[in-house]
């Protein structure tokens, strides 16, 4: 059942187990497998139906440090959250953005990707993907990936019949949780904002914070002011951990042959380190993104090759009347490090309409980001030249240290980190389970949860994680 207003869902004496905030990729999907379990579930959606200014108004905020996007810019604030306008990149985090690494801080998840790989056939189901294809080496350094191009599913738009049709699913829209209330053991109820004005308390035997990679941290420390942390007994780590993933173009590609990649329908193909590189180099996971050249940038590029790199000119004479040559840009986005100072903090100055502080948040790349960056331009370079597939140029920028352009792409709009998960209390907020630590009914969905970002799209993690989560709690919930 849909319900647009809480008045609407308050009439129906819909009496839930489950509450569920958000009713984004994470908060639909683990609606869904509890509906599948027969476990009466309620999902309060702060939006409406559709993209409204004062929505939206919601999630404006400001960030220190490092240039970043406008907060009400890069995400969505109404029923199916962002997916209303991701990509649809997808990709699983790899088997080592799991693992420890003892050259960066922080790393390391209590769950390995084997716990989540049995939800992957769901995960396609839900994105509508084709299978996903094994990794395959260029060199002992270099993998080509897979990145699939979903058709960018709208989770209202495909989910939103099924959801209207279910009898234990109640998603109650413009219906927004402005605090959670909380005895350090148990959340005790959920402050409602419908309609301009506060709509009282709710309750339910549990709660699952859905909200997204950054209002998760927003709602939760807010809520761990207002009840003296009683929301989250164990808050050091909270807001904290904050990452993205840096995207900017690295360079170009002169290439002796584009066919010696495997390249999808629109000539993009995708490379990242092996784990044995990056303990070698003592970098982070990286992604290059290759994307042919029109034409007329092939000849400007080998122009100015000839001019800065004589014996590259030579070597691409040679391959000009050998093969057929392309050019390539170099998109390159990459893993941050997990640091405490990056964080989410609550605005001591500014307010939204319901009166919740708003978003400071704080961001900033440290000298080990560049250094991936560069190291992984100059790996990909150094691989190209000893299989004799091609020659890398390194944008001038990066060779030289300078700053981070501001009119690049900056970042991927993936807010990850703020409750991440661990068993070390004093660095994560969630165990295992998603479960906030030291408390009984509180669980997190979402990206929020993530201990290390990797270098791919986190959209297809969130949804095995938040499969993962339903049938965890499918087996914990009683009905
Ligand atoms: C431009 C853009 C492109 C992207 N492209 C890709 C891509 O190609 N691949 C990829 O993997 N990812 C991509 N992403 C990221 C992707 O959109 C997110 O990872 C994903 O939507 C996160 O899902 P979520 O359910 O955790 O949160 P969200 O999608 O943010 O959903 C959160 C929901 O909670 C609701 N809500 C918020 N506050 C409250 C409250 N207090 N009470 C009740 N409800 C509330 C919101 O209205 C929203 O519906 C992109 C993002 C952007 C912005």
């Amino acid at each position: 059942m849909i319900f647009d207003s809480y008045e609407a869902y308050r009439a129906a004496n819909f009496t839930p187990k489950v509450c569920i905030l958000g009713s984004g990729p994470a908060g639909t999907t683990i609606a869904r497998k509890l509906g599948a379990a027969g476990i009466p579930v309620v999902v309060l959606e702060a939006g409406s139906r559709e993209f409204s200014d004062e929505s939206q108004d919601f999630y404006r905020g400001t960030t220190v440090g490092d240039f970043y996007f406008d907060l009400d810019i890069t995400r969505l604030r109404f029923m199916g959250g962002s997916s209303n306008h991701w990509a649809g990149w997808c990709r699983v985090l790899d088997k080592q953005d799991f693992e420890p690494k003892a050259w960066v801080p922080d790393t390391g998840w209590p769950i390995r990707r084997t716990d989540i790989e049995p939800y992957l056939p769901e995960v396609r189901d839900i994105l509508d993907l084709p299978a996903f294809r094994p990794d395959m080496p260029i060199s002992d350094d270099i993998r080509w990936v897979q990145l699939i191009k979903s058709p960018a599913v709208r989770f209202a738009e495909k989910f939103g019949d099924e959801l209207d049709k279910a009898k234990n699913i109640a998603v109650v829209l413009n219906t927004c949780v402005t605090e959670l209330a909380g005895d350090g053991k148990r959340v005790t109820g959920a402050r409602l904002w419908s309609n301009g004005q506060d709509a009282g308390s709710f309750s339910a035997d549990y709660f699952i914070i859905c909200t997204g990679g950054l209002e998760n941290s927003r709602l939760l420390l807010w809520s761990n002011q207002r009840s003296n942390g009683g929301v989250v007994p164990n808050a050091t780590a909270l807001g904290r951990y904050w990452m993205e993933h840096p995207t900017f173009e690295g360079g170009n590609a002169i290439l002796a042959d584009y066919n010696a990649f495997e390249v999808d329908a629109v000539n993009e193909a995708f490379f990242s380190p092996t784990l044995a590189a990056m303990e070698r180099l003592q970098i982070m996971n990286f992604g290059i993104r290759l994307i042919e050249t029109p034409y007329p940038g092939v000849k400007s590029l080998i122009a100015d090759l000839a001019c800065t790199a004589p014996s590259m000119a030579e070597w691409m004479s040679y391959q000009l009347s050998q093969r057929l040559r392309c050019a390539a840009q170099l998109y390159v986005a990459w893993e941050q490090a997990p640091l405490a100072s990056n964080q989410i903090e609550l605005s001591k100055t500014d307010v939204d309409h319901a009166g919740a502080p708003r978003i400071e948040l704080h961001w900033k790349k440290t000298e080990l980001e560049h250094r991936t960056l560069l190291e992984g331009l100059r790996l990909f370079g150094t691989t190209l030249i000893e299989k004799n597939l091609g020659r890398v140029r390194i944008a001038d920028w990066i060779s030289n240290g300078q700053d981070y352009p501001t009119n690049d792409e900056t970042a991927g709009h993936h807010h990850m980190g703020g409750t991440r998960m661990g068993t070390d209390i004093s660095k994560s907020v969630v165990d295992a389970n998603c479960k906030v630590h030291g408390m009984d009914n509180l669980y997190v969905g979402g990206s929020s949860v993530f201990c290390t970002s990797g270098q791919c799209n986190p959209t297809t993690t969130i949804t095995a994680l938040a499969c993962r989560l339903g049938d965890h709690l499918s087996k914990v919930v009683t009905v």
